[in-house]
């Protein structure tokens, strides 16, 4: 699981305009994993060049094993937003979700900082119980028997790997081959 997570809220793409930002950092300053949050803070354009190095730079001095993105949808900016295996990422998309396409109700206002909230909530609690997985790697075959491939040179797509135990049947049996043996039963 992420044990320190670093949160970063975008101002950039109308999300600054459109929600009291501040009030979302301190939403996330309060909340109940804010134990495990040593940084979080605002940012103009995470995306910018600036913007990334400043993450990195937080992710370096407090050993950060993940980090909220509050911004944009992770459709976009995720060959931008890559801090290496050990860092887990997690993309809240106050942008395409939130702030482009809610429109406030103007008989149920204030529902805008709502919805930004439990996203920003949400993203948290995802990534605080998120980890990165082992790679299974499974068991296969370390032998093939090629039949009927001619020869190496004339079909080099034949060509088995080298770890590979092979044995060309066009040529002669392989030897751990069940070989023909004499009947021995007497004739009916
Ligand atoms: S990180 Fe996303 S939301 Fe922020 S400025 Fe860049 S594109 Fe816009």
């Amino acid at each position: 699981m992420a044990e320190k997570l670093g949160v970063y809220i975008c101002e950039g793409c109308d999300i600054g305009k459109s929600l009291n930002v501040d009030e979302l950092v301190e939403y996330a300053k309060k909340s109940k994993l804010a134990n495990i949050c040593p940084v979080v803070k605002k940012g103009a354009v995470l995306c910018s060049p600036e913007g990334k190095a400043e993450i990195e730079a937080d992710i370096a001095a407090e050993g950060l094993d993940g980090v909220v993105l509050c911004a944009c949808s992770p459709r976009v900016k995720w060959d931008i937003f890559q801090f290496g295996q050990a860092v887990q990422v997690e993309r809240v998309n106050l942008r395409e979700q939130c702030v482009w396409s809610f429109k406030e109700d103007a008989n149920v206002p204030g529902q805008l900082p709502l919805i930004a909230k439990d996203y920003v909530r949400m993203g948290m609690m995802k990534l605080s119980k998120s980890r990165i997985p082992a790679p299974e790697v499974p068991e296969t075959f370390q032998t093939i028997m090629v039949l009927g491939g001619g020869s190496p040179a004339s079909m080099p797509h034949s060509k088995p790997p080298r770890s590979a135990r092979t044995w060309s049947w066009s040529r002669r049996p392989p030897p751990w081959a069940a070989r023909p043996r004499p009947c021995t039963s007497p004739s009916p």
